[in-house]
């Protein structure tokens, strides 16, 4: 297809997006119906040709149509063909507004569109020449590609053809029906037309992918898509892929009771900005999970992704939520299962004779993010208010996966799993090829389920932001469980398992349901130590009180506990040192180090380098200074004694390093045989050593790494741009963030080098605080909302006067009411750190 250059620009440009408010979307979806899409796309060199029609039955007299292309050509409403006055009247503010009538309407548009500059919409991307375009629509992108009722609950069937150079495979959510050549160097892909799907799940892929071909046991196709690159680790692990995602469809197929309910399953491994999006048919997962080898830290990181994303064609793509206010449901159901399908997957040939994390205790490490918003006085509740369709992307955090995880979980402890999948089921059948709410489901449940007082439980959990700290308070000869809440004053309903250890060392396990903000445990002579919420079904805080924290400090090694219980205690420390604040920091770390003996289980040390990780990033520069090498030597110890530790010690260890002899030990594990094919994270770390603890190497040091460094270069650019960033001086980042504020600064680029010069080691580092808070305020008024996040996680300074940082962010919450979200989790990190920084002697 040939179509003119000319047509009407928008020139409403600085509005990027559709301002699609929840209100215009209901009333839309009120108007909408029976939509259907035949879209026709064409690649010339950067610009993308289009048309489409666009069938639908209406109710109303008008109605808009989202777009924020290039330009848009002509516009054909029911055979009434538009003049170029009419088009630049009517397109406005990216929607075009259109006079419809009462019954079936056709509309007809071409146009074209560029690639995006961000990381959503239609992406294209070099990698050694080598060209790729994915889509990301999710949340509201689709209008950047072509014409649409962008919103999850006008779903539609959709065709697409595609011209593209002949030399590209293309990858969209259903078959190509039939690829023809259609000029000397382009081919037409004619695809087959969805079933009713919503605009953010559709998906288009073009370029020089690699595929592997593959069919399921069921018949069902399953290809691969790789970059070239990354062609060889993809085969390594094609049979690997194909086992788990065979077991996924077997678990979910079963569990639900549906047959899977798209054509096919194609898995395209890419760049882009979330580690996996599941487009029925067409599932993007990032390239970074390829890999020539896993461990089991790896494999159950993997396996839980491809699960996750699997879940979702029913949970998600069948079933979809109306708007993203809901999203956390879809969001915490495929966390929450991903979970359950790893543990059945995880037992099946040949997966039980690998070697997985334990679910449970990889969730523990996992819902910690949650936690970490949550204790915020200025989080926000589960049920969000999501406005207008930009404010979609802020419903992808932590409330929303990690703790949206956590409370559902404890929701099924309360109802029981084989009930609450009974409910899952029919709401999938109710509301299959539809749109539902939380509200839909939570209905369902209290029509199935006497166990749980669904409206004080949702009122609890989902309506009301915080976390509760349950501890052991005595009164008279009793223990009693205390609830209490560090945010907000909710008491709330826990089924708590508590394990106590007697004084002869027998164990006696208590479920207690906890409806009051008191709770009888047991009398005071009956337990040596009490570890609260062990299998960790309740989502609180759980402390240990001083008789128990003194037993298990002392007796940690000698208990003969499983991992899970081991871990749990753990945790309930951690929380009392990192949130509490009621344990000190450097007694955790004094307890960990001897704690970390050779015969310790790999799944219980990695619990505890996480969790070391996490106060160490937090300690300041002198603090990290005094601990730094103890770490590392203990680690190193640690190393020689078993393989799995070693495997594990190694993505670790690099974050210790601070002397030159650390560095260099780090070089040498690198050297080594047979250490280089896993050890990327190592390798990261290394060279984050060589940058930016650079002051502390002198110049001849660096030189002797250079030639290693120089094989390096090319196979990550991001660690140039990384490397270049720390090594500025006053004067270049002077410029970078003048760049910042004439916003010609690169997308792709910033979080690289925000990261190379936020930089507590650097020796301009004060220099780097100043611009950064002189600037701040302009730049979150100037940049558009990627970039802004980008300038706020990657720039924010890591170190540095907390009270004026919390000022600053007070100040810009005050001014950017849109950027709560993330302004109140730099809040909590820097309230955390100071806490942290105090609490040391
Ligand atoms: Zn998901």
């Amino acid at each position: 297809m040939q179509l003119e250059q000319d047509g009407i620009r928008n020139d409403e440009k600085q509005i990027k997006y559709a301002l699609l408010s929840k209100d215009q979307a209901e009333q839309r979806r009120q108007d909408v119906d029976n939509c259907q899409y035949s879209l026709d796309l064409a690649v010339q060199n950067d610009i993308i040709m289009g048309m489409i029609l666009i069938n639908f039955t209406c109710s109303s007299n008008q109605i808009l149509i989202d777009f924020c292309g290039q330009q848009l050509m002509s516009v054909k409403v029911n055979n009434n063909e538009w003049t170029s006055e009419e088009i630049a009247q009517n397109w406005r503010k990216h929607q075009l507004s259109i006079n419809t009538i009462k019954g079936e309407n056709c509309i007809m548009i071409t146009f074209s569109v560029a690639f995006s500059e961000s990381e959503f919409g239609l992406i294209k991307y070099t990698q050694n020449q080598a060209t790729y375009i994915i889509s990301l629509f999710c949340p509201n992108y689709c209008h950047s590609c072509f014409p649409c009722f962008d919103q999850p609950d006008i779903k539609a069937k959709i065709k697409l053809q595609l011209t593209c150079p002949k030399e590209w495979l293309a990858v969209s959510n259903m078959n190509p029906i039939l690829i023809e050549q259609c000029s000397e160097t382009q081919n037409q892909w004619n695809f087959a037309t969805t079933p009713k799907i919503s605009l953010y799940l559709f998906s288009i892929n073009m370029g020089q992918w690699k595929k592997i071909s593959n069919e399921l046991h069921s018949g069902l196709q399953m290809n691969l898509y790789s970059e070239q690159e990354k062609y060889t680790a993809c085969m390594n692990s094609n049979a690997l892929i194909k086992r788990c995602i065979e077991e996924g469809f077997q678990y979910y197929e079963s569990l639900f009771g549906i047959p899977f309910p798209f054509e096919k399953y194609d898995l395209i491994f890419c760049s882009f900005y979330f580690s996996g999006m599941e487009h029925p048919g067409a599932v993007l997962i990032t390239r970074n999970m390829l890999q020539n080898k896993f461990d089991s830290t790896l494999l159950t990181r993997f396996f839980l992704l491809l699960l996750h994303e699997l879940s979702h064609m029913w949970f998600g793509n069948l079933v979809t939520m109306k708007w993203w206010n809901d999203l956390w449901l879809n969001e915490a159901f495929a966390v929450y299962i991903s979970y359950q399908a790893l543990q059945s997957v995880s037992k099946k040939e040949p997966f039980n004779s690998y070697k997985f994390y334990d679910p449970k205790i990889h969730y523990l490490l996992y819902k910690q993010n949650g936690v970490n918003l949550d204790i915020n006085t200025n989080s926000h509740p589960i049920e969000m208010k999501i406005e207008d369709a930009n404010q979609g992307l802020q419903a992808f955090d932590s409330i929303t996966y990690n703790k949206g995880s956590a409370v559902l979980s404890s929701l099924v402890t309360l109802i029981g799993f084989d009930k609450f999948i009974e409910i899952v089921t029919q709401y999938l059948d109710k509301f299959k090829w539809a749109n539902a709410t939380t509200n839909d489901l939570f209905d369902l449940i209290h029509y199935h389920s006497k166990a749980v007082d669904i409206q004080r439980w949702k009122q609890e959990f989902i309506q009301q932001n915080g976390i509760n700290v349950v501890e052991i308070i005595s009164q008279d000869q009793q223990k009693i469980l205390k609830q209490s809440s560090i945010s907000g004053n909710a008491i709330r309903q826990h089924l708590m398992n508590v394990l106590l250890i007697k004084e002869d060392n027998q164990m006696e396990e208590r479920s207690i349901m906890m409806n009051k903000d008191t709770h009888y445990l047991c009398d005071s002579k009956d337990y040596s130590a009490a570890i609260l919420n062990f299998t960790d079904d309740a989502y609180c805080i759980s402390t240990l009180d001083d008789k128990s924290l003194s037993f298990v400090l002392t007796n940690f090694n000698k208990l003969n506990l499983s991992n899970l219980i081991k871990v749990s205690i753990l945790n309930n420390i951690f929380q009392m040192t990192y949130i509490l604040g009621t344990f000190k920091v450097q007694y955790f770390i004094e307890f960990l180090l001897p704690s970390m003996v050779p015969d310790i289980d790999a799944e219980v040390l990695n619990f505890m380098i996480e969790k070391l990780d996490i106060l160490f990033a937090y300690l300041s520069v002198e603090q990290q200074l005094k601990f730094g090498p103890i770490i590392f030597e203990k680690l190193d110890l640690l190393r020689a004694s078993n393989n799995e530790l070693k495997q594990l010690i190694l993505s670790q260890i690099g974050n210790f390093a601070f002397d030159k002899e650390h560095i260099h030990k780090i070089y040498e594990i690198l050297m080594m045989a047979g250490a280089q094919h896993r050890s990327l994270s190592l390798l990261g770390k290394f060279l984050d050593c060589l940058f930016l603890k650079k002051h502390y190497l002198n110049q001849e040091h660096l030189l002797s790494y250079e030639q290693f460094w120089n094989t390096l270069k090319p196979y990550n650019p991001n660690f140039v741009i990384r490397q270049n960033a720390a090594a500025y001086t006053w004067e270049e980042i002077q410029l970078y963030f003048l760049s910042l504020l004439e916003n010609t600064a690169e997308y792709n680029q910033m979080e690289y080098i925000l990261k190379g010069i936020n930089n507590q080691y650097s020796l301009i580092y004060d220099q780097y605080l100043q611009i950064y808070y002189s600037n701040i305020k302009t730049l979150c008024a100037c940049l558009d909302q990627h970039k802004i996040l980008i300038v706020l996680n990657e720039g924010f300074p890591k170190q540095g006067d907390f009270n004026l940082q919390l000022q600053i962010l007070t100040e810009l919450e005050q001014q950017f009411p849109n950027l709560n979200f993330t302004l109140n989790q730099l809040k909590q990190r820097t309230i955390q750190k100071q806490k942290i920084q105090q609490s040391f002697d």
